[in-house]
């Protein structure tokens, strides 16, 4: 991959790079369509990163569908298909990690403790691998996309983040290739996620500034749909990630619940 991505460097050829963990769907898709669009060469990689799951997490049962996560792609510009394996990635005395260390504390990086440190050290592993001018990330994972964003910077890399929006259902279900998990019943409770978002910005929007009452709504909204296991619901900064007293256009609505044994993550920009 390094040799191919240096061949194309010297030719004065752009990167554009997605990485991934597969089980493509269109959220996924719709970062490669990006990256087609900024430069000639798109590379994808796919990579269950075992660095970034917890001791309990689903690392073991997560989808890994490389014959359909090609087919999915063959619609596309794709140059390469990154695949590498745990053992290239993480050899033998592997020993050096990468901390961004006030954006790891919060929302996922609080109930995921490590999960951050896997998800840098990665990414400024495939970074030197692949040596991209652009790498395209989902909003849907907003957390990441701002630790990648300040690493990016902290580090002086070089590399052009672009961030692209949450790709949802027709329904409001923001595509996950953990929905795969969920069962019908969990599906339907799955929603109540996008829903109470969407009732916070509706609150918001009507002139409703007061976080604790906007929180409380959606809050309301996980419970009817009996949503009990929720990992937090907060209103955020959106580049720090502080928390704020008085909710203003431009924060941060943040979600994580477990539906079943699935951990669901969903946010809106107000
Ligand atoms: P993952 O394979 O889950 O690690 O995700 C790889 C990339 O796809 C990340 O940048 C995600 O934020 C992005 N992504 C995942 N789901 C969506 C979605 N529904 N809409 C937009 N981007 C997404």
């Amino acid at each position: 991959m390094n040799e191919y991505s240096k061949e194309l460097k010297q030719g004065n050829h752009k990167i554009a790079f997605v990485p991934t963990m597969g089980a493509l769907h269109d959220g996924h898709l719709s970062l490669v369509s990006r990256a087609n669009e900024v430069a000639e060469h798109t590379v994808v990689s796919i990579f269950v990163n075992p660095t970034q799951f917890g001791q309990n997490e689903d690392f073991g049962k997560y989808t890994r569908d490389l014959e359909g996560d090609m087919d999915k792609l063959s619609p596309y510009r794709v140059d390469t298909i990154f695949t590498p394996e745990a053992k290239d990635i993480y050899p033998e005395n592997f020993q050096t990690y990468l901390e961004v260390a006030e954006l790891q504390k919060v929302l996922c990086g609080k109930s995921r403790p490590g999960h951050f440190r896997g998800v840098a050290t990665v990414v400024l592993k495939l970074f030197n691998i692949v040596q991209p001018d652009f790498a395209i990330f989902g909003q849907k994972d907003f957390q990441q996309l701002k630790v990648i964003e300040r690493l990016v910077k902290d580090l002086h890399l070089g590399v052009e983040i672009i961030p692209m929006p949450i790709v949802r259902e027709k329904d409001g279900l923001a595509l996950s290739s953990r929905n795969a998990y969920l069962s019908d019943e969990e599906r339907l409770k799955a929603l109540s996620l996008s829903k109470a978002l969407s009732s916070i910005k509706a609150s918001f929007q009507g002139g409703c500034k007061d976080t604790g009452k906007l929180l409380e709504e959606g809050l309301a909204v996980l419970k009817n749909s009996d949503v009990n296991d929720i990992d937090y619901l907060e209103i955020r900064d959106s580049e720090n990630l502080e928390l704020i007293k008085t909710t203003q256009s431009g924060n941060l609505v943040a979600v994580a619940a477990r539906i079943g044994n699935t951990r669901l993550i969903d946010n809106i920009i107000l």
